[in-house]
């Protein structure tokens, strides 16, 4: 990388502005962890011993627009100049005819620490009269700032138009150096850890990585505008409301580009920032009027799982670290280690109440409505005898297989398949140009017709689209939103997949929406928060009675065309969980009505098994679809299983 470096700037007589980024946590009035200030020692060295005056400056905290005593660096120059075993004398500001003659009377091989950059709220605005202010103490400018040096503030960015020459400190490089290594030649699974409060920081950062990285860790702060983006609640957790449409569409690239992206699963909540103890719930469970504000136990695992991928055992021990304390962030870097530290609670009584936690987690789940067996009753969520009723519904889906040819034999031999067969509901949907004849050989047939997909317009610009209303017109009663193809060949997003949903509703249609994990998702842990983000980004804006029209295909992306299926216990359980939440969405009652398909490898040998889970109400067919035998086969399965449990 060439950058100018401090080694390359003639020192020797020079009066050297260093921005550097001494916002350690304080604790009682003094440094509680002094890594920030040694890690700027060897660039404070070399410039001194080259003979510069050297004029430091920095940031603490987050002062609220002046001067705060409790965010003086006072405390840093004291430690500063123990590590240094030379005085730093503490100038009264960073600006100002007293600051001004003091940075001139600094002598070579002398050095005075600036106070608080941000007692100046101009620091922070990249002010250009203010940076110029700086950049009148000083012959050149050495920026060592490597945490900070993101940010467009006055004494990184601005200062640069009136302080030149401007080098990179000996810690910049090394960082710089370090990341370039990384990013340009990484070995992989190559891993990469954020944290802090916000999202906005980082926005580049994190769409550039996502383009780079096998795996993103995300914990701090900005983890709540990720998890919000995901449909979470968050309690009183700092969130960047403009910023959850980024953190959206850098999950759905994430999700697009096969990155694994880990987001807490559960976190130490309390009160507030200023609370002496906090307690670690699921992430599902934070209470309305806390805040999330470290990880909890079962993130650390998950986590730890994550980087235990990364090969550089340093690395993942350093960013571990980094990641646990993520909050210290939130708290401006000042006061974070000790609230760390009081929640630093013994890690056997952690590992129990994670363990209580997923038991409750899990009992939950178990108190999901509990939906009995009906009669053969031809709709769906009717009830009977105060129980409710729900028609198993088995839907093909022939995805880009049947030419004409091809596809009316396939549907011909399914009509004379099922001939005579109820209690079941039958869609087939073939591809788009079969439509027309698929329908009219099931015409005047219990079998309905289905579309893969439509456009969420009546019509209009959208070139080799299919709008809703074409569909009815052919005969199509149901389509699917969402398949998990679609989302990963056509980059769907959960907002259009939202949009496609209420298209589809206003013209009739009976949306299917497909959700479902990928196998890394479940993998560490995550399937519950994938199938809720994808479920609520979806449902957004859909009143009690659009929800109640709905159809949910839960089709666990790995087992979709893999022959691998779901174990009926494993899809029963995110059934009921999805069930529970569109409870939580619209009512009780349309959660109880609600058909929950299972897809993924579905076929006629494990399809009895699958229908057996009272949570199970039909099953979204692909490859098995293809052949009329084994689909009828499918069909008659299912249709016996519901008579044989009453239904
Ligand atoms: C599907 O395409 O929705 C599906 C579940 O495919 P398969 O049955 O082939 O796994």
């Amino acid at each position: 990388m060439s950058k100018l470096t401090i080694e390359q700037l003639p020192l020797a007589g020079k009066r050297v502005f260093v921005r550097a980024d001494l916002n350690a946590p304080l604790g009682g009035g003094t440094v509680a962890d002094d890594t920030r200030l040694r890690a700027v020692i060897p660039t404070l060295r070399l410039a001194l011993d080259r003979g510069a005056a050297v004029v430091l400056a920095s940031h603490l905290g987050r002062p609220k627009g002046g001067p705060d005593p409790k965010l003086s660096l006072e405390p840093v120059a004291e430690r500063l100049g123990e590590l240094l075993a030379r005085p730093v004398p503490l100038a009264p500001d960073c600006v100002g005819e007293a600051t001004r003659a003091q940075a001139q009377a600094v002598k070579a091989g002398e050095l005075l620490l600036l106070e608080n950059l941000r007692f100046h709220p101009e620091e922070e605005k990249n002010d250009d009269g203010f940076a110029r202010q700086l950049a009148e103490l000083a012959d050149c400018y050495v920026n060592d700032a490597f945490a900070a040096a993101h940010r467009a503030h006055a004494s990184i960015e601005a200062i640069t138009h009136h302080l030149q020459p401007a080098a990179a400190g000996l810690l910049m490089q090394q960082e710089l150096s370090a990341l370039g290594r990384i990013l340009e030649a990484p070995e992989r699974p190559l891993v990469a850890v954020l944290g802090g409060a916000k999202v906005s920081d980082k926005v580049t950062l994190v769409e550039h990585l996502v383009g780079k990285v096998d795996a993103l860790v995300i914990g701090g702060g900005m983890a709540f505008t990720f998890l919000r983006a995901l449909g979470h609640a968050v309690g009183r957790s700092l969130v960047e409301p403009d910023r959850i449409e980024t953190a959206r569409s850098a999950l759905e690239q994430a999700r697009r580009r096969g990155v694994q992206l880990a987001l807490p699963v559960d976190a130490v909540v309390a009160d507030g920032l200023d609370s002496s103890s906090g307690r670690a719930v699921g992430i599902r469970q934070i209470p309305d009027d806390q805040m999330g504000l470290d990880i909890g136990p079962r993130t650390i695992e998950q986590f730890t799982a994550v980087l235990a991928k990364a090969t550089d055992g340093r690395l993942r021990e350093a960013a571990l670290r980094r990641g646990h304390g993520g909050h210290r962030a939130r708290g401006g870097g000042g006061g974070g280690l000790q609230r760390h530290r009081r929640w630093r609670y013994d890690r056997r009584r952690q590992r129990r109440r994670g363990q209580r936690q997923d038991r409750l987690h899990l009992d939950r789940r178990r108190r999901l409505p509990r939906i009995p067996r009906g009669t053969n009753a031809p709709r769906r969520g009717r009830s009977h005898g105060g129980r409710v009723m729900r028609t198993p519904l088995v839907i093909g889906n022939w995805k880009m297989f049947g030419t004409l040819a091809e596809a009316r034999p396939l549907a011909s031999g399914v009509r004379d398949g099922l001939k005579r067969f109820k209690g079941v509901d039958v869609v087939m949907c073939p591809p788009f140009t079969a439509l027309a004849a698929v329908g009219e050989i099931v015409q005047g047939t219990a079998i309905g017709l289905g579309a893969q997909n439509c456009h969420w317009e009546a019509s209009g610009a959208h070139t080799g689209e299919i709008a809703p209303p074409m569909l009815v017109e052919l005969g199509c009663r149901v389509v699917l939103i969402g398949h998990s193809e679609r989302r990963r060949e056509m980059g769907e997003t959960d907002e259009l997949v939202n949009k496609k949903i209420v298209g589809a509703l206003a013209h009739g249609l009976v949306p299917v929406l497909c959700v479902g994990e990928t196998a890394e998702e479940r993998r560490q842990g995550l399937t519950f928060t994938t199938v809720e983000g994808q479920l609520r980004a979806s449902l957004a804006g859909l009143d009690t009675a659009a929800v109640a029209r709905l159809v949910v295909a839960y089709e666990p992306v790995w087992a979709i065309g893999t022959g691998v299926n779901a174990t009926p216990q494993q899809a029963a359980e995110v059934h009921g969980y999805v069930r529970g939440l569109v409870s939580e969405l619209a009512s009780k009652e349309v959660a109880q009505g609600l058909r929950v398909l299972y897809g993924g490898s579905v076929k006629a040998d494990n399809v009895d098994a699958l229908l057996a889970e009272g949570e199970i109400d039909g099953a979204l067919v692909g490859g098995a679809s293809l052949n009329a035998q084994g689909f009828v086969s499918i069909v008659k399965k299912a249709a016996r299983g519901a008579a044989t449990r009453g239904e």
